[in-house]
């Protein structure tokens, strides 16, 4: 391995950054309580056959299904005779604190957030760990940064059922609990569903939509949890998620048009007036006197500071800095200035709903500071470690400590929070930084270590083993390297980054030939950048140059070989170009950790081996995409194919019922995929429904008119049917559509059916 010239470098960089430890006491206890979850993808309650999927079929039935709490009458608890408080956990996603008129009156008016924080306390420096939103949530939830939790990324990583959720926590004290969330990257599949009885991940799922960028907006998460809210038997603990403020800025009327200007503050006014009718709720259903509320952000948003558009990369302020607001009934309202972190909202929660503080925790309890009095300080530790598992650019890893903001990287930056919130003047000098390094390494080490000396414990080797597979105990980044000077550094990287961005922009407005002279400029320079082999083999792609493309990833591959983006790409392009062997030969399931995250790149296996007749290695490849994700349309889809075609081949008709609800599976996930309507009306054809047939066949027509199967099989079914009118009116849109371009043979065999209709009489 060719290593860069390291300056610098220290025990950071040195070892295999990140080197996690692995966290010791879980906390879950590993026998006993039976738990809901299991590794597998579609666990939680909500997402078993007999829980959501129920819900979806049965329509009126799966609203019973989805709220436990509505069976059970108000039943205080046994043990406490004063009734025990609620809590309710808003997180807002993307969200800058001075977007808040509470924190900063400059920019947006939110009247329902500041009323809630003049009954509160608002801590005007709290800070998230990680800029990115599952990494945030599980510290939310989890009580530990990702040094203790071990998800660093979206997508990626999950939480193991090992650690003990606040869900599970407050569950296991008898709470009734429910999480109605706005966004993909925490669809139950990465973990965070445990301990909800009712995980409500319900957006709509589309077959030619990236799943990752999934998002519903805050109106219907808001309806669904005041749904249940209104039913729910006290205790309970709700935990609502609004996505809106993330990316793609697009607010709905009327703030798309007050705030055109700066759709991002529309989002967020949007969530505010939706969040009005959450709290408004609450409190007319009596239920603000014996809730306890927190409300906060999983993380910022750069909007163009220090050269970052959205979030991911850097860890300043605009991305790690979070509005937090805690409210508890009787309390005082207050503003707290010193730094708090996600960490410590956990067993605040528990000294306010006056429970045990769980052994686990790594963050303080910041009830002393809601009661007015100084919390005990403690350092915050974060990081932002996307770019280097997804980029392999250097690491990110800081602490802040009163008014001291350390971020470590090759090229490391200090900042005095005091003068300087928005880090424009870094004081870091070479010869100063060991201190603060070492000191960073002395907060790593706990956040990684065991809780409470005497409770140290080291993991069992099962736990190690299964943390070592999924990545956790610091596994290498996309570049394979050990340690990194200041070129990896993502200062250096992320401007590159932003050409790319812009290259890709003017490929869009029509300057193909200088976006991708750009491009190939910024490969020559840097032969490591993976997002410009990305960025012009997707161009290439979607322009229909997929053979161009796959070239691109061959290039990229040989340069980066320990990229998953750039390895997952040349997949795509493959498939694309229609190179099953080819794809087959570099589809090496054990390649990659994250192939056990990407259901996508299963799929596409899948269809390789479809397209080779490989039927069972398709059906294998299809359901471990499946296993993965259990709601993927098109793993559904193309399982049904190749269901239907080996039960045709091998005349079991088992097979074919397997393949009926395969494709009817796709279309409970996404009931706007034409395809399936017109293999399943083929199924149903097939065995003597042609009425049934008829119905779905229709339905593929509607949602796509330029589908010539379906179109030609309602002219045929409506011929056999003897019903010339419907026949004729169906083969004459099939003609008009796609006439000029059959062979002379189909176009007699198209003129002879008109014919037919044509003889048939008029019914
Ligand atoms: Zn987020």
């Amino acid at each position: 391995m060719i290593r860069p010239p390291v300056r610098s470098t220290t025990w950071l960089y040195a070892r295999a950054a990140p080197a996690l430890r692995p966290p010791g006491d879980f906390g879950k206890k590993r026998t006993g309580r039976p738990s809901n979850q299991s590794m597998r993808p579609e666990a939680g309650m909500s997402r078993s056959p007999r829980g959501r999927k129920a819900c979806l079929a049965l329509g009126l039935v799966g609203a019973v299904l989805l709220f436990p709490g509505q069976s059970v009458s108000s039943t205080p608890s046994e043990e406490s005779p004063t009734p025990r408080l609620n809590l309710l956990l808003v997180t807002i996603d993307t969200l800058r604190a001075d977007r808040l008129s509470c924190y900063d009156e400059s920019h947006v008016r939110t009247p329902a957030i500041d009323a809630l924080a003049s009954r509160g306390t608002l801590f005007a420096r709290a800070f998230a760990h990680v800029p990115l939103t599952l990494p945030s949530h599980a510290s939310l939830l989890l009580g530990t940064t990702p040094l203790g939790h071990g998800v660093h990324d979206n997508l990626n990583f999950v939480v193991i059922e090992e650690f003990t959720t606040l869900a599970e926590y407050l569950r296991d004290q008898g709470y009734r609990t429910a999480a109605f969330v706005g966004a993909y990257p925490l669809d139950a599949r990465f973990g965070l569903a445990q301990g909800f009885e009712v995980y409500d991940d319900q957006y709509q799922r589309r077959f030619n939509v990236k799943p990752s960028t999934l998002e519903r907006r805050a109106e219907e998460v808001v309806a669904r949890a005041v749904e249940y809210l209104e039913r729910a038997a006290s205790p309970w603990f709700v935990w609502v998620h609004c996505y809106d403020p993330h990316l793609p800025y697009d607010p709905p009327e009327p703030y798309r048009g007050r705030f055109a200007e700066n759709p991002y503050d529309g989002e967020v006014a949007y969530v505010d007036a939706t969040l009005a009718r959450l709290f408004g709720r609450l409190e007319a259903l009596g239920r603000d006197k014996d809730t306890v509320i927190v409300l906060t952000g999983d993380h910022g948003e750069a909007l163009g500071d220090h050269g970052e558009e959205s979030h991911g990369y850097f860890a300043y302020n605009e991305c790690l800095w979070v509005p937090l607001i805690i409210v508890a009934p009787g309390g005082e309202p207050r503003r707290v200035a010193e730094p708090v972190g996600h960490i410590d909202v956990f067993p605040t929660v528990c000294d306010l709903l006056d429970l045990e503080r769980p052994p686990f925790l790594r963050g303080r309890s910041l009830q002393a500071a809601l009661r007015g009095r100084k919390a005990a300080p403690e350092p915050i530790y974060f990081e932002s470690l996307d770019p280097y598992y997804s980029k392999g650019w250097a690491p990110i890893r800081g602490f802040i400590s009163g008014n001291e903001k350390f971020i470590d990287s090759p090229i490391a930056e200090l900042y005095d929070l005091g003068r300087d919130f928005g880090e424009t003047a870094n004081l870091a000098s070479s010869d100063e930084i060991g201190p603060y390094r070492r000191r960073l390494e002395t907060i790593v080490e706990k956040h990684s270590s065991p809780a409470g000396g005497s409770a140290r414990r080291a993991p069992d080797r099962e736990i190690l083993e299964k943390l070592r597979s999924l990545g956790y105990l610091g596994g290498p980044g996309a570049s394979g390297k050990e340690s990194f000077s200041a070129a990896d550094d993502v200062k250096t990287l992320l401007p590159l980054l932003t050409k790319v961005q812009q290259a890709t922009a003017l490929y869009g407005q029509g300057g193909k030939g200088e976006a991708v002279t750009a491009l190939r400029e910024i490969i020559h320079q840097r032969k490591d950048f993976s997002p410009a082999y990305v960025a012009l083999g997707t161009l290439l792609a979607g322009d229909r140059k997929a053979p161009e493309a796959v070239a691109v990833m061959e290039e990229g591959r040989a340069n980066l070989p320990s990229n998953y983006e750039i390895y997952s790409h040349a997949i795509k392009f493959l498939s694309q170009a229609g190179r099953a062997d080819d794809l087959l030969r570099l589809f090496n399931p054990g390649a990659f950790r994250e192939m056990d995250y990407d259901s996508g790149i299963w799929v596409l296996a899948g269809l390789a081996h479809f397209q080779k007749k490989q039927l069972d290695e398709a059906v294998e490849a299809l359901e471990k995409a499946l296993s993965i994700d259990a709601r993927d349309p098109q793993a559904h889809f193309f399982l049904g194919e190749a269901l239907e075609m080996k039960g045709l081949a091998g005349k079991d008709p088992g097979l074919l019922v397997k393949a009926t609800e395969a494709y009817k599976r796709s279309l409970e996930s996404d009931p706007e995929y034409p395809a399936p309507y017109f293999y399943l009306g083929r199924l149903y054809k097939m065995t003597g429904k042609p009425y049934e047939a008829i119905h779905l066949w229709k339905k593929a027509v509607e949602l796509n008119p330029a589908f010539e199967q379906p179109l030609l099989a309602l002219g045929q079914t409506y011929l056999e049917l003897k019903d010339g009118r419907n026949a004729l009116a169906y083969l004459n849109a099939l003609k008009s559509r796609f006439y000029p371009a059959y062979p002379p043979a189909r176009k007699r065999e198209i003129d002879a059916l008109i014919n037919q209709a044509m003889a048939l009489p008029i019914r």
